[in-house]
Protein backbone atom coordinates (compact mmCIF):
# COMPACT_ATOMS: atom_id res chain seq x y z
CA UNK A 1 0.00 0.00 0.00
CA UNK A 2 1.22 3.39 -0.86
CA UNK A 3 -0.56 5.38 2.05
CA UNK A 4 0.28 5.64 5.35
CA UNK A 5 -2.29 3.32 7.84
CA UNK A 6 -5.22 4.13 9.19
CA UNK A 7 -4.92 3.83 13.12
CA UNK A 8 -7.66 2.18 14.03
CA UNK A 9 -8.40 1.77 17.98
CA UNK A 10 -10.93 -1.02 17.75
CA UNK A 11 -11.63 -1.18 21.65
CA UNK A 12 -12.39 2.22 23.00
CA UNK A 13 -15.17 2.83 26.20
CA UNK A 14 -17.18 6.39 26.88
CA UNK A 15 -15.42 6.36 30.08
CA UNK A 16 -15.46 10.43 29.92
CA UNK A 17 -19.49 10.62 29.64
CA UNK A 18 -20.73 13.85 31.55
CA UNK A 19 -21.64 13.33 35.08
CA UNK A 20 -25.44 13.60 34.53
CA UNK A 21 -25.22 9.91 33.71
CA UNK A 22 -23.69 8.59 36.39
CA UNK A 23 -26.23 10.33 38.28
CA UNK A 24 -29.06 9.00 36.41
CA UNK A 25 -27.61 5.46 37.18
CA UNK A 26 -27.40 5.99 40.43
CA UNK A 27 -31.51 7.18 40.57
CA UNK A 28 -32.11 4.30 38.67
CA UNK A 29 -30.27 1.88 41.37
CA UNK A 30 -32.00 3.80 44.49
CA UNK A 31 -35.30 3.21 42.60
CA UNK A 32 -34.91 -0.67 42.59
CA UNK A 33 -35.07 -0.66 46.49
CA UNK A 34 -37.03 2.51 47.34
CA UNK A 35 -40.57 2.97 45.61
CA UNK A 36 -40.62 6.70 46.28
CA UNK A 37 -38.19 7.20 43.25
CA UNK A 38 -38.81 7.36 40.00
CA UNK A 39 -36.00 7.27 37.55
CA UNK A 40 -37.37 8.48 34.57
CA UNK A 41 -34.93 8.19 31.37
CA UNK A 42 -36.61 11.47 30.12
CA UNK A 43 -35.15 13.13 32.88
CA UNK A 44 -31.97 12.82 31.45
CA UNK A 45 -30.77 15.66 29.34
CA UNK A 46 -27.32 15.62 28.13
CA UNK A 47 -26.37 18.55 25.39
CA UNK A 48 -24.32 18.16 22.32
CA UNK A 49 -22.03 20.93 23.69
CA UNK A 50 -21.42 18.75 26.86
CA UNK A 51 -20.93 15.77 24.84
CA UNK A 52 -18.24 17.37 22.09
CA UNK A 53 -16.75 19.05 25.49
CA UNK A 54 -16.52 15.06 27.08
CA UNK A 55 -15.12 13.80 24.03
CA UNK A 56 -12.71 16.55 22.27
CA UNK A 57 -11.05 17.30 25.77
CA UNK A 58 -10.46 14.13 26.55
CA UNK A 59 -10.41 10.83 23.63
CA UNK A 60 -10.09 13.06 20.77
CA UNK A 61 -7.42 15.24 22.35
CA UNK A 62 -5.55 12.12 23.14
CA UNK A 63 -5.91 10.63 20.23
CA UNK A 64 -4.22 13.38 18.33
CA UNK A 65 -1.85 13.22 20.53
CA UNK A 66 -0.86 9.60 19.81
CA UNK A 67 -1.77 10.26 16.37
CA UNK A 68 -4.71 7.09 15.94
CA UNK A 69 -7.90 7.97 13.55
CA UNK A 70 -10.70 6.17 14.31
CA UNK A 71 -12.05 4.58 18.02
CA UNK A 72 -14.97 1.90 17.97
CA UNK A 73 -16.62 3.23 20.69
CA UNK A 74 -19.01 1.64 22.99
CA UNK A 75 -20.58 2.45 26.27
CA UNK A 76 -18.09 2.40 29.77
CA UNK A 77 -17.84 -1.61 30.33
CA UNK A 78 -17.47 -0.83 33.91
CA UNK A 79 -20.55 0.81 33.89
CA UNK A 80 -22.71 -2.15 32.26
CA UNK A 81 -23.08 -4.00 35.48
CA UNK A 82 -25.64 -6.23 33.78
CA UNK A 83 -26.41 -7.86 37.50
CA UNK A 84 -27.79 -4.53 38.80
CA UNK A 85 -31.69 -4.90 38.95
CA UNK A 86 -33.69 -6.81 36.03
CA UNK A 87 -34.01 -7.26 32.45
CA UNK A 88 -36.21 -4.07 32.04
CA UNK A 89 -33.13 -2.40 34.47
CA UNK A 90 -30.92 -3.85 32.09
CA UNK A 91 -32.77 -2.57 28.90
CA UNK A 92 -33.52 0.96 29.75
CA UNK A 93 -29.90 1.95 31.23
CA UNK A 94 -28.68 -0.06 27.28
CA UNK A 95 -30.33 2.25 25.56
CA UNK A 96 -29.29 5.33 27.36
CA UNK A 97 -25.96 4.38 27.01
CA UNK A 98 -25.79 3.37 23.11
CA UNK A 99 -27.76 6.06 22.51
CA UNK A 100 -25.22 8.60 23.69
CA UNK A 101 -22.15 6.81 22.06
CA UNK A 102 -24.27 6.94 18.49
CA UNK A 103 -24.81 10.46 19.74
CA UNK A 104 -20.43 10.89 19.92
CA UNK A 105 -20.46 9.25 16.65
CA UNK A 106 -22.39 11.72 14.73
CA UNK A 107 -20.92 14.30 16.46
CA UNK A 108 -17.31 12.89 15.46
CA UNK A 109 -18.14 10.96 12.49
CA UNK A 110 -14.38 10.88 11.20
CA UNK A 111 -13.15 9.66 14.58
CA UNK A 112 -15.68 7.37 16.35
CA UNK A 113 -17.77 4.82 15.11
CA UNK A 114 -20.37 2.57 17.49
CA UNK A 115 -19.93 -0.46 19.09
CA UNK A 116 -23.11 -1.78 21.40
CA UNK A 117 -23.43 -3.03 24.83
CA UNK A 118 -26.42 -5.45 25.11
CA UNK A 119 -29.43 -5.56 28.13
CA UNK A 120 -28.02 -8.83 29.47
CA UNK A 121 -29.60 -9.90 32.74
CA UNK A 122 -28.61 -12.73 35.27
CA UNK A 123 -31.28 -15.34 33.93
CA UNK A 124 -32.37 -14.09 31.25
CA UNK A 125 -32.23 -15.64 27.57
CA UNK A 126 -29.79 -14.24 26.04
CA UNK A 127 -31.93 -13.91 23.19
CA UNK A 128 -33.62 -11.05 24.78
CA UNK A 129 -31.11 -8.89 23.67
CA UNK A 130 -31.72 -9.02 20.44
CA UNK A 131 -34.42 -6.06 19.87
CA UNK A 132 -31.67 -3.50 21.55
CA UNK A 133 -29.28 -5.70 18.89
CA UNK A 134 -30.77 -4.18 16.16
CA UNK A 135 -31.65 -0.99 16.94
CA UNK A 136 -28.23 -0.23 17.38
CA UNK A 137 -27.31 -1.91 14.25
CA UNK A 138 -29.99 -0.60 11.67
CA UNK A 139 -30.47 3.41 13.46
CA UNK A 140 -27.49 4.09 14.64
CA UNK A 141 -24.95 2.33 12.34
CA UNK A 142 -22.96 0.04 15.43
CA UNK A 143 -20.14 -2.14 13.78
CA UNK A 144 -19.67 -4.69 16.51
CA UNK A 145 -21.41 -5.21 20.06
CA UNK A 146 -20.23 -6.29 23.60
CA UNK A 147 -21.28 -9.40 24.93
CA UNK A 148 -20.76 -10.55 28.28
CA UNK A 149 -20.09 -13.77 29.16
CA UNK A 150 -20.77 -13.70 32.86
CA UNK A 151 -23.65 -10.90 33.31
CA UNK A 152 -24.03 -11.80 36.86
CA UNK A 153 -20.68 -10.13 37.59
CA UNK A 154 -17.58 -12.49 38.51
CA UNK A 155 -20.06 -15.22 39.67
CA UNK A 156 -20.30 -16.57 36.72
CA UNK A 157 -24.15 -18.28 36.92
CA UNK A 158 -24.12 -18.18 32.95
CA UNK A 159 -23.63 -21.30 30.51
CA UNK A 160 -20.75 -21.27 28.56
CA UNK A 161 -20.33 -19.24 25.17
CA UNK A 162 -20.77 -22.57 23.19
CA UNK A 163 -24.43 -23.38 24.89
CA UNK A 164 -26.99 -23.05 22.81
CA UNK A 165 -28.65 -20.53 25.11
CA UNK A 166 -26.29 -17.97 23.22
CA UNK A 167 -26.82 -18.91 19.77
CA UNK A 168 -29.78 -16.56 19.23
CA UNK A 169 -26.84 -13.69 19.26
CA UNK A 170 -24.65 -15.43 17.20
CA UNK A 171 -27.58 -16.08 14.57
CA UNK A 172 -28.02 -12.14 14.53
CA UNK A 173 -24.29 -11.08 14.82
CA UNK A 174 -23.91 -13.87 11.60
CA UNK A 175 -26.99 -12.11 9.81
CA UNK A 176 -25.34 -8.74 10.34
CA UNK A 177 -21.73 -9.49 9.62
CA UNK A 178 -20.72 -7.68 13.40
CA UNK A 179 -17.95 -9.31 15.95
CA UNK A 180 -18.27 -9.93 19.29
CA UNK A 181 -15.72 -8.25 21.93
CA UNK A 182 -15.94 -10.30 24.79
CA UNK A 183 -16.52 -8.27 27.70
CA UNK A 184 -17.08 -8.50 30.78
CA UNK A 185 -18.63 -5.72 33.61
CA UNK A 186 -17.97 -4.41 36.90
CA UNK A 187 -17.11 -7.52 39.38
CA UNK A 188 -19.22 -7.88 42.71
CA UNK A 189 -16.89 -10.59 43.52
CA UNK A 190 -14.72 -9.73 46.66
CA UNK A 191 -12.29 -11.88 45.29
CA UNK A 192 -11.75 -10.70 41.98
CA UNK A 193 -10.69 -6.77 40.98
CA UNK A 194 -13.08 -5.56 37.99
CA UNK A 195 -9.63 -4.94 35.91
CA UNK A 196 -7.13 -6.26 37.27
CA UNK A 197 -8.88 -10.09 37.51
CA UNK A 198 -12.40 -10.23 36.33
CA UNK A 199 -11.32 -9.00 33.00
CA UNK A 200 -8.28 -10.98 32.03
CA UNK A 201 -9.62 -14.30 33.99
CA UNK A 202 -13.05 -13.68 31.21
CA UNK A 203 -10.54 -13.41 28.38
CA UNK A 204 -9.05 -16.35 29.30
CA UNK A 205 -12.01 -18.73 30.46
CA UNK A 206 -14.14 -17.26 27.08
CA UNK A 207 -11.03 -18.66 24.80
CA UNK A 208 -10.93 -22.20 26.81
CA UNK A 209 -14.54 -22.36 26.42
CA UNK A 210 -14.50 -22.08 22.98
CA UNK A 211 -11.32 -24.14 22.65
CA UNK A 212 -13.37 -26.73 24.67
CA UNK A 213 -16.62 -26.52 22.52
CA UNK A 214 -17.05 -26.82 18.57
CA UNK A 215 -19.07 -23.11 18.36
CA UNK A 216 -17.05 -22.17 14.94
CA UNK A 217 -18.56 -25.59 13.32
CA UNK A 218 -21.81 -24.21 13.73
CA UNK A 219 -20.96 -20.52 13.01
CA UNK A 220 -18.14 -20.40 10.71
CA UNK A 221 -18.36 -16.74 10.07
CA UNK A 222 -18.63 -16.02 13.75
CA UNK A 223 -16.09 -13.38 15.07
CA UNK A 224 -15.03 -12.89 18.42
CA UNK A 225 -12.79 -10.20 19.86
CA UNK A 226 -11.06 -11.12 22.91
CA UNK A 227 -9.44 -8.21 24.57
CA UNK A 228 -6.95 -7.01 26.78
CA UNK A 229 -3.76 -8.98 24.65
CA UNK A 230 -6.19 -12.31 24.96
CA UNK A 231 -6.03 -12.44 28.78
CA UNK A 232 -3.89 -14.93 29.96
CA UNK A 233 -3.72 -16.75 26.39
CA UNK A 234 -0.57 -15.68 24.51
CA UNK A 235 1.72 -16.35 27.38
CA UNK A 236 0.29 -19.65 27.89
CA UNK A 237 -0.13 -20.85 24.42
CA UNK A 238 1.55 -23.64 24.85
CA UNK A 239 -0.91 -24.82 27.78
CA UNK A 240 -3.69 -24.40 25.26
CA UNK A 241 -2.21 -26.05 22.66
CA UNK A 242 -1.49 -28.94 24.65
CA UNK A 243 -4.78 -28.65 25.61
CA UNK A 244 -6.21 -28.81 22.26
CA UNK A 245 -3.98 -31.80 21.55
CA UNK A 246 -5.37 -34.10 24.47
CA UNK A 247 -8.87 -33.17 23.79
CA UNK A 248 -8.40 -34.11 19.66
CA UNK A 249 -9.32 -30.49 18.88
CA UNK A 250 -8.16 -29.76 15.57
CA UNK A 251 -4.59 -27.44 16.04
CA UNK A 252 -6.04 -23.99 17.18
CA UNK A 253 -5.23 -22.04 14.04
CA UNK A 254 -8.08 -24.15 12.23
CA UNK A 255 -10.04 -24.79 15.32
CA UNK A 256 -9.90 -21.25 16.76
CA UNK A 257 -7.89 -18.61 14.78
CA UNK A 258 -10.52 -18.38 11.81
CA UNK A 259 -12.87 -17.02 14.81
CA UNK A 260 -10.96 -15.57 17.23
CA UNK A 261 -8.74 -12.41 17.47
CA UNK A 262 -6.94 -10.67 20.44
CA UNK A 263 -6.62 -6.60 20.91
CA UNK A 264 -3.09 -4.80 22.24
CA UNK A 265 -4.48 -3.74 25.20
CA UNK A 266 -1.49 -5.09 27.14
CA UNK A 267 0.40 -1.88 28.72
CA UNK A 268 4.54 -2.77 28.25
CA UNK A 269 6.71 -3.80 25.74
CA UNK A 270 7.40 -7.16 27.04
CA UNK A 271 3.39 -8.13 26.55
CA UNK A 272 3.45 -6.84 23.08
CA UNK A 273 6.97 -8.51 21.77
CA UNK A 274 5.32 -11.59 23.94
CA UNK A 275 1.72 -11.48 21.57
CA UNK A 276 3.42 -10.55 18.37
CA UNK A 277 6.01 -13.16 18.53
CA UNK A 278 2.99 -16.04 19.73
CA UNK A 279 -0.20 -14.90 17.94
CA UNK A 280 -0.53 -14.76 14.21
CA UNK A 281 -0.34 -11.09 12.96
CA UNK A 282 -3.67 -11.81 11.21
CA UNK A 283 -5.35 -12.23 14.58
CA UNK A 284 -4.41 -8.88 16.70
CA UNK A 285 -6.02 -5.76 16.19
CA UNK A 286 -4.54 -2.39 17.54
CA UNK A 287 -6.63 -1.24 20.45
CA UNK A 288 -5.82 1.20 23.23
CA UNK A 289 -8.76 1.21 25.07
CA UNK A 290 -7.85 4.87 26.37
CA UNK A 291 -9.32 6.43 28.57
CA UNK A 292 -9.57 3.14 30.53
CA UNK A 293 -8.05 0.94 33.36
CA UNK A 294 -5.14 2.18 33.71
CA UNK A 295 -4.62 5.79 33.36
CA UNK A 296 -0.86 6.67 34.71
CA UNK A 297 2.67 7.21 32.89
CA UNK A 298 5.14 4.44 33.32
CA UNK A 299 8.06 5.85 35.14
CA UNK A 300 10.19 3.63 33.38
CA UNK A 301 9.32 5.11 29.66
CA UNK A 302 8.32 8.65 30.39
CA UNK A 303 4.89 7.68 28.63
CA UNK A 304 1.18 6.50 28.98
CA UNK A 305 0.90 2.96 29.95
CA UNK A 306 -2.11 2.77 27.71
CA UNK A 307 -0.44 4.63 24.73
CA UNK A 308 -0.14 1.15 23.05
CA UNK A 309 0.77 2.35 19.53
CA UNK A 310 4.37 2.77 20.65
CA UNK A 311 4.48 -0.93 21.30
CA UNK A 312 3.45 -1.78 18.07
CA UNK A 313 6.00 0.94 16.61
CA UNK A 314 9.31 -0.23 18.53
CA UNK A 315 8.31 -4.37 18.70
CA UNK A 316 11.09 -6.10 16.39
CA UNK A 317 8.41 -8.81 15.49
CA UNK A 318 6.36 -6.75 12.68
CA UNK A 319 7.38 -5.66 9.52
CA UNK A 320 5.78 -2.47 7.75
CA UNK A 321 3.13 -4.53 5.91
CA UNK A 322 2.64 -6.46 9.29
CA UNK A 323 2.39 -3.04 10.95
CA UNK A 324 -0.07 -1.80 9.04
CA UNK A 325 -2.28 -5.26 9.06
CA UNK A 326 -2.36 -4.83 12.54
CA UNK A 327 -3.36 -0.76 12.58
CA UNK A 328 -5.90 -0.91 9.96
CA UNK A 329 -6.15 -4.06 7.79
CA UNK A 330 -7.21 -6.30 9.93
CA UNK A 331 -9.86 -4.36 12.13
CA UNK A 332 -11.35 -3.79 8.54
CA UNK A 333 -11.98 -7.93 8.01
CA UNK A 334 -13.38 -8.54 11.61
CA UNK A 335 -15.15 -5.01 11.10
CA UNK A 336 -16.72 -5.55 7.80
CA UNK A 337 -19.67 -2.87 8.39
CA UNK A 338 -16.85 -0.51 9.64
CA UNK A 339 -15.10 -1.50 5.90
CA UNK A 340 -17.89 -0.29 4.19
CA UNK A 341 -18.54 2.83 6.11
CA UNK A 342 -14.48 3.86 5.59
CA UNK A 343 -15.09 2.73 1.80
CA UNK A 344 -18.34 5.08 1.82
CA UNK A 345 -16.27 7.68 2.66
CA UNK A 346 -13.40 6.85 -0.26
CA UNK A 347 -10.49 5.62 2.87
ZN1 LIG B 1 -12.88 -2.50 27.56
Amino acid sequence: MTRPPLIIDVHGHYTTAPAALGDWRNLQIKALTDPSVIADPNSLHISDDELRDSISLNQLAKMKERGSDLTIFSPRASFMAHHIGDFQTSSTWAAICNELCARVAQLFPDNFIGAAMLPQSPGAEPASCIPELERCVKDYGCVGINLNPDPSGGHWTSPPLTDRAWYPIYEKMAEYDIPAMIHVSTSCNDCFHTTGAHYLNADTTAFMQCLSGDLFKDFPTLKFLIPHGGGAVPYHWGRFRGLAQEMKKPLLEDHLLNNIFFDTCVYHQPGIDLLTKVIPVDNILFASEMIGAVRGIDPQTGHYYDDTKRYIAATPNLTEAQRHQVFEGNARRVFPRMDAALKAKGL
